[in-house]
């Protein structure tokens, strides 16, 4: 693993993964505690949907859709996510490919800026993510 950026490592086979990640009041979303996926702390962040509040934890690997929890939301439910410390909500900052959600920013590091980001749509269900670095959007190959 070679670091890329501040957050993020590109494994042997060219994955980026984000370990470490924050709300926009510099709580820690990926933790040693959180459950893992292929041996790799996930991020860790809870939503509202109509089926009530719930944590889920996303794979940390870029372009990965794999989740833990949420089983219970129905596909293409727009989620009110938030930081599972403080309740923080995260930057919406564009609408999503699939025109029904929105892209909301993950920041990188503590000082909150979109320049470094990790980026989902709010869309359970919709698989559209992207990276951001020094203001590049870094697509998925995935
Ligand atoms: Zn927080
Ligand atoms: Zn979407």
């Amino acid at each position: 693993m070679t670091q890329q950026a501040f957050g993020i490592l590109k494994d042997d086979n060219g994955r980026r993964i984000v370990v470490s990640a924050f709300c926009c009041n510099g709580h820690p979303l990926v933790s040693e505690e959180n459950p893992c996926i292929d041996d790799l702390a996930t991020i860790h962040l809870r939503v509202r949907s109509t089926t009530g509040e719930t944590d889920l934890y996303l794979s940390p690997i870029q372009g990965d859709p794999r989740v833990m929890g949420g089983d219970q939301i129905p596909e293409g439910e727009l989620l009110d996510v938030f930081c599972p410390v403080c309740g923080a909500s995260f930057e919406a900052v564009a609408p999503c490919y699939c025109r029904h959600g929105m892209f909301i920013a993950i920041y990188l590091k503590p000082d909150c800026q979109y320049r470094e980001a990790v980026v989902i749509c709010n869309s359970w269900g919709c698989k559209h993510s992207f990276i951001k670095l020094e203001s590049r959007i870094i697509l998925s190959s995935l």
